[in-house]
């Protein structure tokens, strides 16, 4: 009722830095909503749901899930939301058929698509985050062990749980995700772009600026 929904996308390699950015813009504004296809999916493979157990091997194997299960997923998500708030999508759509699949539920939402920041960073740097990369399973937060150390090493700083490295950070499947990233995502950066709504941000420099940037982007 009376609800206005922004909804900006996060697009990006696999280590991009696009749940960390949308995370620490969430993080410092209530009106931001950080939404991750990722963690959705990660969610309903732990709870063993419906679509958690047909998601599980396209994950473990580093390919995409099909879009009607991710789609599906999303939709639900993004139509129980309230209030008035801005949406960080990070994670999806990763495909063409996917952003066909948002702009319907957008539509149903009577949410406006206002950017699509894509996060640049080269393929050297995005090998180097993952294989650094930990995650809190508890609380989800998200941590390197250079580049974003928690204070005690391998200790969440936000629940004290142990810190774990993802299933599909090892290198094989890391490969695979990189080339899905080319081959089935990048020509989203063309169907945003001839929208007007790319945003090139570059991915690799300091979290603070790179956050900044992507504010910037949208408003
Ligand atoms: P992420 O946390 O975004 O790196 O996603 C981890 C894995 O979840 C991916 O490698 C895919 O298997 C799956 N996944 C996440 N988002 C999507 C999506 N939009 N479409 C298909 N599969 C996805």
């Amino acid at each position: 009722m009376g609800r206005v929904m922004k909804i900006v996308i996060f697009l990006g390699a696999p280590g991009s830095g696009k749940g960390t950015i949308a995370g620490r813009l969430a993080a410092a504004d209530a009106t931001l909503r950080h939404v991750s296809s990722g963690d959705l999916l990660r969610d309903a493979v732990k709870r063993q749901t419906p679509a958690g157990v047909s998601a599980e091997g396209y994950m473990k194997r580093g390919e995409l899930v099909p879009d009607v299960i991710i789609g599906q997923m999303i939709g639900d998500y993004v139509s129980g939301m309230a209030g008035e708030c801005t949406v960080l999508l990070d994670g999806f759509p990763r495909t063409v058929a996917q952003a066909e699949i948002l702009d319907g539920v957008a539509g149903r939402c009577g949410a406006e698509l206002v950017a699509v920041v894509l996060l640049e960073v080269a393929d050297e740097i995005i090998v180097e985050r993952i294989a650094g990369r930990r995650g809190c399973p508890k609380c989800g937060a998200g941590y390197h062990v250079k580049n974003i150390p928690p204070r005690a090493e391998g200790v969440c700083d936000i629940c004290g749980s142990g810190l774990v490295v993802r299933k599909d950070d090892n290198i094989e499947t890391v490969k695979n995700r990189l080339a899905v990233y080319k081959g089935q995502t990048v020509p989203l950066i063309d169907f945003y772009g001839a929208r007007g709504l790319l945003r090139r941000v570059d991915g690799s420099g300091r979290i603070d600026d790179i956050v900044r940037m992507a504010r910037h982007a949208w408003e």
